[in-house]
């Protein structure tokens, strides 16, 4: 039996970034993964698609709404959705064979097929003609998640349909109807919304984004509904019926009362569950939540001895950046060294446009938890670079301390706040205060220059605005 000192299975963000860490740090280390290509969920049908199809359904949609005003006529624009999707496919492939490299580059030690722990710290691998057991010192979970399916509407990967099926749609459908306003579903209805379809969210909820502050929750609604997506909120889809003339959505709503809606695809996106079957958890003795994620101390290991887990897997929020953190933490716990993930500044991004990006806590969560803050707001409409790009829509809003001054969160609701937000992350990371962040000298004309206007407007001495 092959020994490893490090084994992964899951190839995905969390798995393959901690396989490469270990081997950095010397470690012989090993990689499982069942699908066909690494990268995970992520690169093959997650954070990597949709923003590919985010990013050229808003250029079609600027084309058709936006150019106009900025003095450029275009005529006969016309959507090639199979071109669209192959672009797509081409860019996940090429990401997906990057990762390859990197796996060739770092020696790790690659094996197709289904990871199953047996019992101790060896894991029999299940390729396509055989079954090969390996041992691992240490070992890590990386298994990812799976589509959250809700009991009342099952899949059926034609009309009722995963965000991996709306990644992959062949024709425009004429209506769909969302079922969740997280950010999979937002950025995927904002997708075919933008190409033409007629779309209809339905969230249980009373605001869009659960997690973000409300303001901005708020001001995301009404421009994603100005865009043509429709809400129905604090609203509950409760079945659906496939009929000739399309599916038949049944909601309900305390203040609305029944409706029912009729679309050509119905997309379920209320959430991930972690992928905790059959892997033999069991055998191990590694221990769930009640929740059904795998059970973790403060690093990162498991109820089984020699066996960690990181990722969609444990607590937190689903996200890859904050996988690749705790990835690297492990390994770098494995070889000796100390890992650390700073759970207060792991930011969230929803890429619809305007991009909703959050590091940190929300004004509410504040008033919640008692902490004395003052906050600060620049809004997009008074910043010089968003007008030259004809996107005034948006705010900025720094939460700071209100007797120390150290930046609790900053939330931010405009163009390009994906980018923006790295700014807020390490600020946060250095302790940073409003005022170091009002006294940064930010470049001007940037966006960025929002983030220091809501900094120095945090004690009322903004200049524009
Ligand atoms: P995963 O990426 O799920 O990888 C787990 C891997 O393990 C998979 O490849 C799976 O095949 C493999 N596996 C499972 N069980 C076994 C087994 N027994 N043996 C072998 N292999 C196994 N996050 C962001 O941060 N930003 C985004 O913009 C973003 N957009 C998203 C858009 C969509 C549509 C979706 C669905 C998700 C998005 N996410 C985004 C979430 C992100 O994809 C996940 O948080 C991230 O991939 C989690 O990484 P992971 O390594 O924990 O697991």
């Amino acid at each position: 039996m092959k020994t490893f000192d490090f084994v992964v299975i899951g190839g995905g963000p969390g798995g393959y970034v901690a396989a490469i860490r270990a081997s950095q740090l010397g470690l012989k280390a090993a990689l499982i993964e069942e699908r066909a290509t690494l990268g995970g969920t992520c690169l093959n049908v997650g954070c990597i698609p949709s923003k590919v199809l985010l990013e050229a359904s808003e250029v079609f949609h600027s084309m058709n709404h936006k150019y106009q005003g900025l003095g450029i006529s275009v005529s006969s624009v016309k959507l090639d959705l199979k071109r669209m999707m192959a672009n797509k496919d081409r860019v996940v492939s090429k990401i997906t064979e990057g990762v390859d490299l990197l796996m060739k580059k770092h020696k790790i030690a690659r094996f197709k097929g289904r990871g199953r722990l047996t019992g101790g710290r060896i894991v029999a691998i299940e390729g396509e003609n055989e079954t090969t057991e390996i041992e691992g010192g240490k070992i890590v979970l990386a298994m990812g998640s799976v589509p959250f399916e809700l009991p009342s509407i099952p899949f059926d990967g034609r009309s009722i349909i995963s965000s991996t099926e709306a990644l992959s749609l062949k024709t425009v459908p004429r209506r769909m109807v969302v079922v969740g306003a997280g950010a999979i579903g937002l950025e995927l209805g904002s997708v075919w919304s933008r190409l033409g379809s007629s779309v209809t969210v339905v969230e249980l909820f009373p605001k869009v984004a659960i997690f973000a502050d409300n303001m901005l929750s708020r001001m995301l609604e009404k421009s994603l509904r100005e865009q043509g997506i429709d809400f129905l909120l604090s609203s509950r889809v409760v079945g659906a019926k496939k009929k000739k003339g399309g599916i038949e959505v049944a909601v309900t709503s305390e203040k609305d009362g029944d409706a029912t809606l009729t679309c050509d695809k119905l997309l379920v996106a209320v959430g991930r569950k972690p992928a905790t079957l059959d892997c033999g958890l069991e055998a191990a003795k590694v221990a769930l939540e009640q929740d059904g994620r795998v059970r973790v101390d403060d690093s990162w290991r498991t109820t089984a001895e020699g066996i960690f887990a990181i990722g969609d897997l444990i607590r937190g929020p689903m996200l890859a950046h904050k996988a690749e953190e705790e990835g690297i933490a492990v390994a770098e716990l494995a070889a000796g060294r100390s890992g650390h993930v700073n759970y207060d500044v792991i930011p969230n991004v929803i890429y619809t446009w305007p991009e909703l990006a959050q590091v940190g806590i929300t004004e509410e969560e504040a008033k919640e938890r008692k902490i004395p803050v003052k906050v600060g707001r620049n809004y997009f409409k008074a910043n010089g670079r968003a007008k030259t790009l004809g996107e005034e829509d948006g705010v900025v809003k720094v939460i700071a301390h209100k007797e120390t001054d150290l930046i609790l969160g900053v939330h931010i609701l405009g163009p390009r706040a994906s980018d923006m937000i790295a700014e807020a992350a390490m600020a946060m990371e250095f302790s940073g205060s409003s005022e170091d962040m009002a006294r940064t000298c930010h470049a001007h004309p940037t966006l960025s220059e929002a983030l220091k206007e809501a900094a120095l407007a945090v004690d009322r001495r903004a200049i524009h605005g």
